[in-house]
């Protein structure tokens, strides 16, 4: 507890906003991205916005692993549902997250389809499973839960567990900020770096951002890791020298996670992958390799991702993008809320909608 109030410390705070105020240049715009969901959120629970000057915006970025995942990918869930001979386990932020014909999990379960949720891969293995039924476990993430899944890949397979397959729908970061930095219309002056995710991948993620003359900063999700890094940010654009920063290093290490790296690399293989209002990203996901394919539910059960869009009116695409501010959306706030749901963007933990629905109206 006293290691967290050191990091929501008032006079700190305070410090580093006098700062941010005294080096930023009062004619320049600064557009600051954060690129990860819990980002996201911690800048809206704790006001953080609209403790700085104006010409600071902070841009909600595609870091929300529930958000980016394409409907024709959530469609795969409901495909799966069909089946009635499954169990299929998700995370809870999955639950309200509507497939494209408007319904979501909660009501598949009311009537009836075993759908439990899990907070850990390996929850998996301790399901109840009376009639003996195949087992699901639908992943999404990015860097941070690629390892948990190969764990639980790798307790099957050391296990010869029969009866448990798992969805892949995991995504990587080196390409979403390819096409991040590739974007004209996107203004990014510099990134507040994924945390979670640079523990697993180290610093040289980041590299391409710096050869591109943008800020690289990776931070922690306390106010002060956030303001520091802003700051830091600020001062990069300011003297025109760019640099990664590991502003978090009390968790991640310059070279990140080897052994994790080492069981993700085991199990998985680079694949193309669907992104919600962005498209097909080569080499953006990770698939089961070859020699493990029986393990496979897109196999085992048929599944396909469709090119089913966001449903009419949504605007998740652009919220990711980065391009509008969640309550741009027409349906922000009215036909779409916390409670109902028209995108993942408000359903998710993680998701710009929700952070400002929640903190920020
Ligand atoms: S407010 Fe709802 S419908 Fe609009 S972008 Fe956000 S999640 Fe999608």
């Amino acid at each position: 507890m006293e290691m967290i109030s050191k990091f929501r410390d008032k006079d700190i705070v305070k410090r580093l906003l006098d700062n941010i105020y005294k080096e930023s240049k009062a004619d320049k715009i600064y557009n600051i991205m954060e690129v990860c969901g819990t980002h996201t959120m911690s800048v809206s629970r704790f006001g953080i916005r609209g403790l700085l000057p104006k010409n600071i915006r902070l841009i909600s970025g595609p870091g929300c692993p529930v958000c980016v995942t394409a409907q024709g990918e959530i469609d795969m869930i409901f495909d799966l549902l069909k089946h009635n001979d499954v169990i299929v386990a998700v995370y809870g932020d999955l639950m309200k997250v509507p497939g494209s014909d408007g319904r979501n999990l909660l009501e598949l379960k009311a009537e009836g389809k075993d759908i439990r949720v899990v907070i850990s891969p390996l929850d998996v293995l301790k399901l109840k499973n009376e009639q003996k039924k195949d087992i699901v476990f639908v992943s999404i993430g990015f860097e941070t839960t690629n390892p948990a899944t190969a764990g639980l890949i790798d307790t099957i397979v050391s296990q010869n567990l029969n009866g448990f397959y798992v969805l892949m729908l995991n995504k990587t970061m080196p390409e979403i900020i390819d096409v991040l930095l590739d974007d004209n219309e996107l203004d990014v002056d510099g990134f507040l770096c994924p945390g979670h995710v640079s523990v697993i991948t180290g610093e040289s993620l980041y590299l391409p951002i710096i050869k591109r003359d943008k800020a690289a900063v990776i931070t922690g999700f306390e106010p002060v890791d956030i303001l520091y890094s802003v700051l830091e940010i600020i001062r990069q654009i300011n003297s025109k020298n760019f640099y990664i920063k590991n502003n978090y290093g009390r968790v991640v290490n310059s070279l990140g996670n080897e052994k994790a790296n080492k069981l993700v690399d085991k199990y998985f293989e680079l694949a193309d992958s669907m992104w919600r209002g962005i498209g097909v990203i080569k080499n953006s996901g990770l698939k089961i390799r070859k020699q493990y394919k029986y393990l496979d539910a897109s196999e085992r059960f048929g599944l396909r991702p469709s090119d089913k869009s966001e449903i009419d009116g949504c605007k998740c695409g652009e919220v990711l993008k980065g391009k509008i501010l969640p309550n741009m959306c027409g349906l922000f706030g009215l036909a779409c809320s916390p409670e109902n749901p028209v995108g993942p963007c408000m359903v998710s933990s993680e998701g710009a909608c929700a952070a400002y629905y929640k903190y920020e109206i």
